[in-house]
């Protein structure tokens, strides 16, 4: 959260050391406060307020700083790593590409980019037979919303253009993408007027108990939005802020309702994608097929790197060097989300995230039990779990002390980002897939204790 204020004065905290975990400095470590400074006095205040932390090598699991201090890592960057930090194989494609060199190439073909594009169609769903290579998660919601305006003018002229998306959405931070997304506080400085985005209830069963499709209907017609009007409609294939998830009958009806009115389905799996919830994509625990998929973040584990992936008609509908970026397709990028990618396969870490997935479960309910009054929700699929911490005896979020917990995570040496959701109440779990289950069950361990010290 933007607000989260940690505590930026070096404290004494206990010693840790065991297999995964070592803490043996005050935190944060006095000799990190001048880049700490920089930072503060050199970057828009937007770049603050998560755990301080100067990280200074990350490996698999496991993030460490200069001063021996190494926290086991349930942050993944942001959802990134998820074969986790540094992989060899990873390293050694970047470094080939370097070494060559080809560092740019604009669109000039390569083999890399050409690689990339066939792994990543063979990987997604049947019909879905065209991968665009861009930077970032935003652009490829951005890209995908184009997709979807630009086919629905086709179809049924200029009327045809509105985008549906859910409340509490969150599908990136260039505008277009901000507009696209379902958080209000996030709009209110960028937009006056109807930019023909149109939000739904998100049917997550807990802040929003109507999980009913019908809402969704009724709430376009409350609207004056016309569904033959609908170009597209895009959902995170798990809301980020819970993580929410969309019952399975939702998500087909959501599906028949877009073939019924000629709208393209755009799923945001930038964040639930490459094997993060068990499988590789989301979506899949729904039986849908979208008609755009949007990636990034888990692709390539590293560097920048996205994607959309589509249906050729929908893919196709521009003429040469009219979709395109200056960096789509970076060779060192894409170098880097092949090798990623067949890892990722080959070490069955989709595997291993479906199979620690309960682990997780089990032991964040345990900790709900037997704090029942502060943690109003748990909500966990393979390796990704957001915990809701509120009010005592209400939902009414509190995040104070989330920040709290998370605090005490990272002076224990289990390190999260900053805690999530619209108002900072989500404590939110996302370890890279290759975590091990010894290495999973003593951080469930930490937390356990950090809620136990923090909620008292
Ligand atoms: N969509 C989703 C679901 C995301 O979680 C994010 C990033 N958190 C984005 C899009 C935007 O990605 P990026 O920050 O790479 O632009």
């Amino acid at each position: 959260m933007a607000g989260s204020k940690y505590n930026l004065e070096p404290v004494a905290v206990p010693a840790v050391e065991t297999a995964h975990r070592r803490i043996c400095t005050p935190l944060p470590v006095p000799e990190s406060l001048p880049v700490l400074n920089d930072l503060a006095r050199c970057e828009p205040r937007s770049m603050q307020g998560q755990p301080p932390i100067v990280w200074h090598r990350a490996q698999g699991f496991q993030v460490e700083d200069r001063w021996g201090n190494r926290w086991i890592d349930w942050s993944s960057g942001v959802l990134v790593t998820n074969i986790g930090h540094g992989h060899p194989r990873v390293c050694r494609a970047i470094r080939e590409m370097v070494d060559r060199p080809l560092l740019a190439s604009y669109v000039f073909p390569h083999e890399a980019r050409a690689k990339l594009a066939a792994k990543l169609v063979e990987i997604a769903p049947k019909g879905i037979s065209k991968a665009f290579v861009l930077s970032t998660g935003s652009e490829a919601t951005e890209c995908a919303i184009k997709l979807a305006r630009t086919r629905g003018w086709q179809k049924a002229g200029p009327r045809k253009h509105v985008i549906v998306s859910f409340l509490n959405a969150f599908h990136g931070r260039t505008l277009g993408a901000q507009l696209a997304g379902g958080m209000a506080k996030q709009k209110e400085w960028i937009v006056r007027t109807d930019a023909g985005f149109v939000q739904a209830p998100f049917p997550d069963g807990y802040k929003n108990e109507d999980t009913r499709f019908e809402l969704f209907e009724e709430t376009l017609a409350a609207q004056g939005v016309d569904a033959d009007d609908v170009a597209g409609v895009i959902a995170e294939s798990y809301q980020g802020v819970g993580p929410d998830f969309l019952p399975v009958e939702y998500a087909r009806r959501l599906r028949a309702w877009c073939d019924e009115h000629g709208a393209a389905l755009i799923m945001d799996e930038v964040q639930a994608g490459f094997g993060r919830t068990g499988k590789m994509w989301c979506f899949e625990h729904y039986g849908i097929v979208p008609d755009l998929i949007c990636c990034g973040k888990g692709i390539s584990s590293s560097l920048p790197l996205s994607a959309v992936l589509g249906r050729a008609d929908l893919m196709d509908q521009y003429a040469p060097g009219s979709m395109t970026s200056t960096h789509s397709g970076n060779p060192v990028c894409c170098a880097a989300a092949l090798a990623n990618i067949e890892v990722l396969l080959e070490e069955r870490l989709i595997e291993n995230a479906a199979a620690l997935g309960p682990v997780l479960k089990r032991g964040l309910l345990k900790i709900q039990r037997a704090h029942k009054d502060v943690v109003g929700c748990v909500q966990a699929l393979g390796l990704v779990a957001g915990l809701q911490i509120v009010r005592p005896g209400t939902k009414t979020p509190n995040p104070d002390l989330a920040l709290s917990i998370n605090e005490k995570c990272f002076q224990k040496g289990l390190l999260m980002f900053s805690p999530v959701g619209v108002g900072g109440e989500c404590v939110k779990i996302a370890p890279p897939l290759c975590i091990t289950r010894e290495a999973l069950q003593e951080s469930i361990g930490v937390l356990a204790e950090a809620v136990d010290e923090a909620a008292g």
